[in-house]
């Protein structure tokens, strides 16, 4: 595969920048002003994430609201309908959801259930009309993130992956150090998502058919959109490799994976995911210097340091309420969308080339991604 040195990078990240352009498409026609109407939101699935993050970052949010929920549990419904004051016409169980086409309230659904179920929900949304936020893995397939995405393009409504890093500020510094090379180009990437899972084993992230996989699918990804962020550019080859310690725990999914990337500037990627150790961290070395996240992608607050001794610091905020009000002002105003379907795609199938890799014995395998996923703004 022919190889851009350095050079002829830096040269051509110049260009790019100099002529990039916002990723816009044209706002959402309202009969009133975009600006002051904030989208209603429905959660389908009220587990701990909705319930311990989503919700609450709902009530912060300027550009959307809580408005409906989709549940199978019953009892939930009172409980959630009096918390957040929705009207019983908002509530939905999985069976009647598709009638949410019906309702004018609900701009956007979101999809917070277990990875298998992403994909059935996210096109009967896009089938109701309604914008799509689908939660992170986006699928346990690439097939399956190809049918969200052609239902979404279908049904002419917008596509968001639940990647609430891309839109957190800590985040963005890495990427604007990438991008603008105060310490020239990146030679290498490290990082790590990883912690340690105990409990029910017979939980669905632990149950293959329900998650598609394990650390890699649920953890996994974070580290692969660091290396991304940690590179601007996708990688052009992986090799993994899998360890199990708790084979008596860990019987239906991976438990630790590490894998190796390749990256068209010449920078060499690591990748560590596992969920049997606690680890949080992002590493960029740069050609004078380096740049650190520990932790990289918690719910925060997150920390940071350069070479320089300097701190990546900025005031905490709800990484889901910035991510939500993001998408909604993508639908709005036609800012960027930060977490397009396609990069949820891009990386299922890194995510599939990594277990290809392991089947294979470590084996080196070549990707054709381009530009695939990578948001220029
Ligand atoms: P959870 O187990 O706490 O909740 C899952 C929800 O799905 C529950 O309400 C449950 O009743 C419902 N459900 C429906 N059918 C089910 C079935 N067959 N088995 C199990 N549950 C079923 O899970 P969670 O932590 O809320 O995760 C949900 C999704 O959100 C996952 O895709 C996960 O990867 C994602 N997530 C993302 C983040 C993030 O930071 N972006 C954090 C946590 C979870």
């Amino acid at each position: 595969m022919k190889k851009i040195n350095r050079r002829t990078f830096n040269t051509k990240l110049g260009q790019g920048l100099a002529g990039s352009v916002l990723l816009t498409a044209m706002p959402f026609a309202c009969g009133m002003s975009n600006a002051n109407k904030k989208l209603g939101i429905a959660l389908v699935g009220l587990g701990g994430y909705s319930s311990g993050q989503l919700a609450p970052a709902l009530m912060q949010t300027e550009y959307c609201r809580l408005a409906g929920i989709v549940t199978g549990t019953p009892e939930k419904e009172k409980i959630w309908m009096d918390r957040y004051a929705i009207p019983r016409a908002n509530v939905y169980k999985y069976e009647n959801f598709d009638e949410i086409a019906k309702n004018k309230d609900i701009d956007i659904v979101y999809v917070v259930l277990p990875n298998s179920m992403h994909a059935e929900f996210c096109i009967r949304a896009a089938q109701a009309g309604k914008h799509v936020i689908c939660e992170k893995p986006m699928a346990i397939s690439v097939k399956e993130c190809d049918a969200i995405i052609a239902a979404c393009k279908k049904a002419g409504v917008r596509l968001s992956v639940g990647y609430r890093m891309q839109s957190d500020p800590y985040t963005n510094e890495i990427k604007r150090l990438v991008r603008e090379q105060p310490f020239g180009a990146v030679y290498y990437v490290s990082s790590d998502a990883a912690y340690i899972s105990s409990g029910n084993p017979d939980q669905w992230r632990l149950n293959h058919s329900l998650s598609g996989g394990g650390a890699l699918m649920n953890m996994g990804v974070y580290a692969i959109q660091s290396n991304i962020y940690g590179t601007g550019q996708n990688p052009i080859s992986v090799s993994a490799q899998e360890f199990s310690t708790r084979p008596e725990y860990f019987k239906d999914t991976d438990e630790t994976i590490t894998a190796q990337m390749e990256f068209p500037i010449g920078a060499i990627g690591n990748l560590f995911t596992s969920h049997n150790a606690n680890a949080n961290r992002l590493f960029v070395s740069f050609e004078r210097g380096w740049a650190e996240l520990n932790p990289c992608n918690t719910y925060g607050p997150l920390a940071g340091r350069t070479s320089e001794g300097k701190e990546i610091r900025y005031p905490h905020q709800s990484q889901q309420k910035l991510q939500m009000d993001d998408f909604a002002k993508h639908i709005l105003l036609g800012t960027p969308n930060f977490a397009p379907g396609e990069m949820g795609k891009r990386d299922m199938i890194i995510v599939e080339a990594i277990y290809q890799s392991i089947r294979e014995g470590g084996k080196r395998i070549a990707l054709n991604l381009g530009e695939m996923g990578i948001v220029k703004v």
